[in-house]
């Protein structure tokens, strides 16, 4: 049969990082996934069947690419979905950083939504999840700082991210800058 590898995500921030487990923290390691998909499947649209010399691969192919795996969870997370929630932690730690130098009032966390609207403070299956957002926690109130689309890349196993706009990051660091200041 055909094989053919294939590396996604950002070597840098998967290689020079310690990856904790989205769901449980526990430290992740790296291990290879195969999967065989027909050419004739619903799925192979996402995939790239070319090779580099001959042309294109005849029949079922084998795709072998690294993933990060949980052993406690005993699941793969893909190298792309990690790192992008990896991004939002640096983001929210960074500005609960910048909010503790003006008050101990006030703190950013994460919430999710599921798809059947319930409100959870952490990931279990991300299939179920349909947002992320950056609340601000005061003293007896939440409020909704920045509500982020679970998004889904279009090709080989479709890894789900979240993305900040740099925009909405600057309005972000503004709008953190004026909090507690009172
Ligand atoms: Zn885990």
């Amino acid at each position: 049969m055909n094989n053919s590898g294939y590396f996604y995500g950002n070597p840098f921030k998967v290689y020079f990082r310690q990856h904790r487990c989205f769901r449980c923290g526990n430290i992740l390691r790296i291990r290879t996934h195969r999967k065989i998909v027909n050419q004739t499947s619903a799925e192979a649209q996402y995939y790239d069947f070319s090779l580099p010399v001959e042309g294109r691969t005849i029949g079922p192919c084998e795709f072998v690419h690294n993933v990060f795996h949980c052993d406690q969870c005993e699941k793969d997370i893909e190298f792309y979905t990690q790192t992008s929630i990896e991004d939002i932690d640096f983001i929210v730690s960074h500005l609960n950083r910048q909010l503790l130098k003006n008050s101990q009032r006030f703190f950013i966390r994460k919430i999710y939504e599921t798809a059947s609207n319930t409100i959870v403070d952490r990931i279990e299956e991300l299939q179920d999840l349909h947002t992320l957002s950056l609340v601000l926690e005061k003293e007896e109130s939440l409020e909704n700082l920045l509500t982020l689309p679970k998004l889904n890349k279009g090709l080989w196993e479709r890894p789900a991210y979240f993305k900040i706009h740099p925009a909405d990051l600057k309005k972000l660091r503004k709008k953190v800058a004026t909090i507690g200041h009172d």
